[in-house]
Formats: structure tokens, sequence, C-alpha cells
């Protein structure tokens, strides 16, 4: 018997074809709520300029802000990632913002990777340089990070829970924080950059990989000068940007099996 014998099957058939056709749109533009599995482009990323507000953050000696330079910098990263990835900052403008409701943003969105930007101070003119910093806590990392960094963590109590939060992704995280290194010096080939671990407050609470990039030192005349410039905030963008698809594709397996999403 064929199967459309009389104009009246075929309408049924086309009808249930419509309806298909509109459930698959209609769980598409769900989008979040039910994030298809093997799908790359539902990756959520959270980026944190740091500062804002009555919080400027480090003051170089021409006048540029911290909580300036990190603004636009995310913008620029969110930019380049925009196309591929679902990019949400935590501040898209100059306001304050304090630092739980930062790495909660990113809980709440169950992100699959939190990046906080800043760019360091220093009495001491002469520092310098980038640095991409995972969790790791005081007791492992004391001896290890400079005194500058110390003083943005020290005074607070850095909870035991918060604290086991991240522990669980510090392999992923310190791998993020190399990849996003050697990315930056991709991109500039004679910068100096480095990776370490830090017991930073920002990342202790976050529920996925989350890295701290210092993005130089405003307080150094000369980094003070390439970070008011839009190429070179640019080709760091550039580089904080390929260092996440490289981590992506590395760790893709993992989010298959994800059950978070
Ligand atoms: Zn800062």
């Amino acid at each position: 018997m064929p199967v459309f014998n009389n104009i009246y099957a075929i309408q049924l058939y086309l009808a249930l074809f419509l309806s298909i056709v509109f459930l698959v749109s209609a769980e598409e533009a769900a989008g979040d709520a039910k994030k298809p599995l093997f799908n790359d482009y539902q990756r959520t990323i959270v980026l944190d300029p740091g500062h804002g507000g009555r919080n400027s953050g480090s003051k170089g000696p021409s006048g540029t802000y911290e909580k300036t330079v990190t603004l636009t910098l995310a913008r620029m990263i969110a930019s380049e990632l925009g196309g591929k990835y679902k990019v949400i900052l935590t501040r898209t403008d100059d306001y304050g913002v304090d630092i739980s409701s930062r790495t909660s943003t990113a809980n709440h969105l169950k992100a699959d990777i939190f990046i906080s930007i800043h760019a360091g101070g220093s009495f001491l003119h002469t520092a310098g340089g980038l640095s991409t910093f995972y969790y790791q806590r005081i007791s492992e990392s004391a001896l290890m990070i400079k005194p500058e960094t110390i003083k943005s963590l020290e005074s607070r109590n850095i909870k035991a829970f918060w604290d086991d939060i991240q522990n669980q992704y510090i392999e992923k995280s310190r791998d993020l924080a190399r990849l996003i290194q050697k990315s930056i010096q991709d991109q500039r080939k004679y910068l100096k950059c480095e990776t370490q671990g830090a017991p930073l407050l920002v990342l202790t609470g976050a529920d996925m990989p989350a890295i701290l990039i210092e993005i130089g030192y405003l307080t150094n005349p000369a980094e003070e000068k390439a970070l008011r410039n839009l190429d070179f905030l640019s080709d760091l963008a550039k580089g904080i940007a390929n260092g996440i698809v490289v981590f992506f594709q590395k760790h893709s397996t993992k989010s298959v099996i994800d059950l978070r999403k």
C-alpha cells in the first residue's frame, strides 16, 4: 500500500513534520535551560573586570585606573569570543561589585570557566610583567608568591567551605593559566609572563576552573603606557581568547558527561 494514498494523508504528514520542526526550534530557543550535549558553542565564560566605581584599583603615574583597563580588556576578550561562546561580564560599566558577588555570578550561571582580570600595583616602580594565577592554599603558596599579591589576600576570612570548592578544579585551573600564558606569549613573543599559584579570594569559591590574570603593573611607567595602548590590549585579548579555545579543545570530553549542564 502506498504511504500517501490520498491528499488527507499528505496533509497529516506535513502537519506532523512541521510540528517536529517547531519543537526542535523551541528546544534550541530554550538555550541554557537545557544545553545540548556535544555542543561547544554553548559553553559559558564569565569574565570579571577587577574593581569598579569608587574602588579604582591601582593607578598609574599618568593617571590610568586599573578599573578602566580591566573593563576595556574584558570587553575586547568578549568580542573575540562572542561568536563562539556565551560570554558574561561580572560588571559591564563603572560600578562597584563585591568579591563574593563576582564569584557567585559565575556559579549561578554554571559557567565553564571564570577569569578575573587585574592590573597590579606596586610601590616598587620597577615591578613588572604579566602573571596568570590559579588558586593555591596559603600554606602551599606563601613562599612562592610576591609580597604585593599577599596584601590583597590577608585579613580576609577564607572559609574552609569556599576553599574546598576551588580545590577540586586546581589541576584544570593550573592548565588554563598555563595555556593562556603560552597563548599570550604567542601574540607578544618578548612579553614576560609567568604562571603561579596564589590563595586569591575571588577564586576560592569558584565552582569551575578559575584563574586571575594580572595584565601588568600600572605603577610601572612603561607598562602603564602599554596598557593605555589599544593595540597592546587587543593582542592580550587575542592571546587570552586563543588560550580559552585551546583549553576547551583539550578538555572537551569532560563536558560531554558534565551532569551540571
Ligand atoms: Zn586589582
